[in-house]
């Protein structure tokens, strides 16, 4: 059986050549196949790329000494009995990606010792989720987060969102004990772009969301017509890190090599003015 490993996890274990300016600190793995959902950001299925990063074949049995990774699923028909089988064949630790959760696809994970699971909501209100993701439901995500499963919730920033919504969305997430997972919307090659974030933006709404999770309420930050003005104090740079399942670090998710990252993947901030740069989206 084939299974798809992305580009820096390929190079990491020694199965393709290539230059690799972060690790990753655990293995992305993917299901093969196409991804059925064609949500509107996504470009799987044209070719081998999803966001920024490529995902290369390879036998699974090349994965057997796989300690910890994160298995990113594809929705379409009789996925869950590959992914019953990908879960059964590897060795290691694993957490799941996965667009929703039913009784059917719980049991499996259950069966297969999984703990933490990624749901990719993706859009933080139900009108851009169903303007974005036309082929999933809302409600069928929302419910996923019943299941008793550590829950990281895959957000995306800059699909047409407020600042409102996505801080209402976090505050809705950190109440019932879910903590987020962030990614910039990135333009890629061959799909027309839907959105967009400036890196001040994302900076503000990273900092203001971790805040949240770690207990100021939403109703402490300035919100004016649904734009954050203000940030109460608590600024830490732990906020501007890849967040997610224990030591995901995603690195060049949203972007290349040697510009800012949207998320660092390592405690290496360099010399970004990051406490500046959401002055400025504050106050511009
Ligand atoms: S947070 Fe990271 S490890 Fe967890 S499901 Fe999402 S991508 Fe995978």
């Amino acid at each position: 059986m084939k299974l798809r490993v992305s580009a820096g996890s390929a190079i990491a274990l020694g199965l393709m050549s290539g230059p690799l300016d972060v690790a990753p600190c655990i293995t992305y793995l993917m299901l093969p196949g196409t991804c059925e959902a064609e949500c509107s950001y996504c470009t799987w299925g044209r070719d081998d790329y999803l966001s920024r990063v490529r995902w290369p074949e390879f036998d699974i049995g090349l994965l057997k000494g796989v300690r910890r990774y994160c298995l990113q699923t594809v929705e379409r028909e009789g996925m869950e009995n590959e992914m019953d089988e990908v879960l059964g064949s590897l060795e290691g630790e694993g957490d799941v990606a996965i667009a929703y959760l039913t009784q059917e696809r719980a049991e499996i994970l259950y069966k297969h010792g999984v703990r933490s699971v990624g749901i990719g909501l993706d859009a933080c209100t139900r009108a851009l989720y169903e303007k974005h993701k036309p082929g999933l439901s809302w409600e069928r995500a929302m419910d996923s987060f019943g299941y008793d499963f550590s829950f990281f919730c895959h957000v995306i920033i800059g699909l047409g969102e407020s600042d409102e919504d996505f801080l209402t969305m976090s505050q809705r997430m950190h109440d019932q004990g879910t903590r987020l997972a962030l990614f910039a919307y990135t333009p890629v090659k061959g799909k027309r772009p839907v959105g967009g974030v400036s890196v001040e933006r994302y900076r503000a709404l990273q900092l203001a969301s971790y805040l949240i999770e770690h207990g100021t309420p939403v109703e402490d930050f300035g919100i004016e017509g649904g734009r954050l003005v203000d940030i109460p104090r608590g600024f830490d740079e732990r906020a501007f890190l890849t967040r997610g399942c224990e030591n995901c670090n995603r690195p060049f998710y949203n972007e290349r090599a040697g510009r800012e990252p949207y998320n660092f993947p390592a405690e290496r901030f360099g010399s970004y003015d990051i406490e500046g740069e959401i002055r400025r989206y504050l106050r511009p």
